[in-house]
């Protein structure tokens, strides 16, 4: 039998059946003991340090038992302590994405995913190079900075050679003022030498989801195709920070199966990459799974309500202080905002998961993906993100920095994150009103970069973004940031 080994390479050590049936154990027998929730909810907080403030972060043993805990008081306590570090790490900036669907072919028989490939009333679609560009076009004109791309598995329709010839499109676009400056890549697990062309290929994240961790129903879930490895999927992190990528995304697929098990996982994942690599991952999605073409949620055993969701959401801040949090529209507009206080750093906007949807003006789009809930445009999310008191980010700075992997992460820990993400965010976001908002979002917008200005503590900086944003609104551009 494996034994548990976070350090290891192999997915059964480090992601240990035993460990997580344990841990389950350990919580449900602590859920009541206040004397080690109290201390777990002490450790969780925030430090202040002489430049700022650190965290602690959580083990997921100790998360797990925050989890389990069902005493409202204690819930109140998560959520406040959330919100605590969301506000110290991230403040009240949101970063802006959108995802840009590349082809629906697909090889697997994800029984989740409407592009399996025994589903065949959706039509496949696979972008030409030319519909890429009118894609990049459409989400920039719409103000978009940064994309992540999504493609199905076919090593034939999709093979690497495409999706590098899709970045280098992307990148290439340079429409009015638009450019999309960071692609993060949602594409299936591959092989140490695909992950160095990626990062060769100039990507930002590379996203995998795990879908679960449960390896009996991950094999269930997966019954054809390559996907159907749990270990080379499970495994497929470690292979990318082997071939150089050092920004990765993890998620879980909730719905699919049960909560805790999947939520113990997701952060053993997370020490894992810690443990082998010294750097934890940059993001963790937190996806439900939605009805779709050829696919009911309800056939699933592990469905969870909003305020269960909440309360994961909540706990992984806690656990991963430093880790950004991504929402995407398969949320509401209700989820996503009460999910915005509990430590969520990053929402898309606007989204098409659809082929070629972003050109095409109508929806539903026969290609989607799934149900998109929040179908709002990109400048009503910027408008309630604002009316929200969030900041809209479109900086892609850290990135174009080779701040990434562990030099965001110490960035992160200094403390000087208002002297730097936040005049980024606000010079980014002043490019965004003059460029794309309607008057009433660009209004509110100027209005509240004139108050968040105030916020940068040191008056250099201050001085130097307010002048940036003096030039943005007079045209007068330049590619600056701190
Ligand atoms: N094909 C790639 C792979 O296998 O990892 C990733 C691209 S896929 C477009 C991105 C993610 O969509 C999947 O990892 C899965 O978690 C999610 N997804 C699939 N079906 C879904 C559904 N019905 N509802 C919500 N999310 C879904």
């Amino acid at each position: 039998m494996a034994i548990y080994n976070p350090a290891s390479l192999h997915a059964e050590e480090f992601i240990n059946d035993e460990e997580i049936r344990e841990t389950l154990a350990y919580a449900e027998k602590n859920k009541n003991n206040m004397t080690l929730i109290n201390e777990i909810l002490e450790k969780a907080r925030p430090i202040p340090t002489a430049t700022g403030c650190r965290c602690n972060g959580l083990t997921h043993r100790e998360a797990s038992v925050l989890l389990a805990c069902e005493d409202p008081e204690v819930t109140k306590r998560i959520y406040e302590i959330a919100e605590e570090i969301k506000l110290a790490f991230y403040g009240n900036r949101i970063v802006i994405f959108a995802p840009l669907y590349l082809s629906n072919y697909c090889v697997n028989g994800c029984l989740y995913c409407p592009y399996h490939m025994k589903n065949k009333t959706i039509p496949r679609k696979k972008l030409t190079q030319e519909e890429v560009k009118a894609e990049v076009i459409a989400l920039q004109d719409m103000g978009h900075k940064r994309l992540a791309i999504e493609s199905g598995e076919d090593p034939v329709m999709n093979p690497i050679e495409y999706i590098l010839e899709c970045i280098d499109t992307i990148y290439s676009i340079k429409h009015k003022n638009g450019a999309i400056r960071r692609v993060n890549v949602n594409i299936a697990a591959t092989t140490v030498e695909n992950y160095t062309k990626l990062k060769d290929a100039g990507i930002g994240t590379y996203i995998l989801f795990q879908e679960t961790y449960h390896k009996e129903s991950y094999l269930q879930l997966h019954p054809t195709g390559p996907k159907h490895d749990y270990d080379y999927h499970t495994e497929a992190m470690d292979r990318a920070m082997q071939g150089g990528i050092d920004d990765v995304g993890l998620g879980v697929l909730f719905g699919l199966e049960m909560y805790k098990y999947e939520f113990a996982g997701l952060l053993m994942h997370a020490e894992h990459l810690e443990a082998v690599h010294g750097v934890g991952p940059h993001t963790i999605s937190v996806p439900r799974v939605k009805r779709a073409d050829d696919i009911d949620p309800d056939e699933f055993d592990g469905g969870i309500d909003d305020e269960t969701f909440e309360k994961i959401t909540a706990c992984i801040r806690l656990a991963v202080p430093y880790t950004g949090m991504i929402i995407s529209t398969r949320e509401s507009e209700a989820v996503r905002s009460k999910l915005l206080r509990l430590g969520i750093s990053q929402v898309s906007g606007g989204s098409r998961t659809s082929v070629g949807g972003y050109a095409e003006k109508d929806r539903p789009h026969d290609t989607e993906q799934f149900d998109v809930s929040d179908q709002r445009t990109l400048d009503e999310v910027v408008a309630w993100l604002m009316q929200s008191g969030h900041i809209p980010s479109f900086c892609t700075a850290c990135y174009r920095e080779g701040r990434t992997g562990d030099r965001f992460m110490s960035l992160c820990k200094s403390g000087q994150i208002l002297n730097c993400c936040h005049p980024n965010a606000l010079m980014t976001l002043a490019e965004y009103l003059v460029d794309y908002a309607s008057p009433e979002t660009k209004a509110i917008g100027f209005d509240m970069i004139a108050k968040e200005l105030k916020r940068i503590p040191k008056e250099k900086v201050r001085a130097v973004a307010a002048q940036n944003i003096e030039d943005i609104k007079n045209s007068n551009r330049r590619d600056f940031r701190f």
